[in-house]
């Protein structure tokens, strides 16, 4: 078994119902399974600015796939949940995201998967929710509440659980 962290976001359409399902759908409880997940948060976006806010949560998973198989499930849940990457813009709207931030201390930098993700140690949206479940976690020689410290995350709002 494997630990892999998770960061999922999306933007169109009621993001915390897509977000929840495409959670539920990327852990089934065998080959992938939830060990911790964060609140959701309400985060400006990012990269491309002008469009809606996203909501944003990580998830701690323990899995028996291998990196390549955990992206194809996660990139296989994309698109069922309507994900249309050839019509939409590098860092664009989307239904629902998922990108793999590490798993275990393995590295990798090869066509198609990056571990640990590249853009980890900018993303206040990413980094938030990944300090509420594994605030020690230490991911390329980096604690996860140090690497936070140093981002700007005010505009980074906290959502109350759907009961
Ligand atoms: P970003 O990667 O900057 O967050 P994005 O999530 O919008 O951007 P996508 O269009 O979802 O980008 O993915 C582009 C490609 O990134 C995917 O086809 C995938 O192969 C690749 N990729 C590389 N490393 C990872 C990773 N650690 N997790 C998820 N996808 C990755
Ligand atoms: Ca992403
Ligand atoms: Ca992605």
């Amino acid at each position: 078994m494997s630990e892999a962290l998770l960061a999922l976001g999306g933007n169109v359409g009621n993001s915390r119902a897509i977000l929840d399902r495409a959670v539920a759908l990327f852990c089934d409880g065998i080959a992938v399974r939830l060990t911790a997940r964060s609140s959701d948060y309400l985060t400006p976006p990012w990269g491309l600015k002008y469009q809606a806010p996203f909501v944003n949560l990580c998830i701690a998973v323990d899995t028996a796939l291998r990196p390549r198989d955990l992206l194809m499930r996660a990139q296989s849940v994309e698109l069922s949940l309507g994900r249309d990457r050839a019509h939409e813009k590098r860092w664009g709207p989307r239904t629902a995201d998922i990108d793999i931030l590490a798993y275990d201390d393995i590295e990798i930098d090869e066509l198609g998967l990056t571990l640990p993700h590249p853009y980890l140690f900018e993303r206040a949206f990413v980094l938030v929710p990944l300090a509420e479940i594994a605030p020690d976690r230490v991911i390329a020689g980096r604690k996860v509440i140090d690497a936070l410290a140093g981002l700007e995350a005010s505009g980074i709002e906290r959502l109350e659980p759907i009961l």
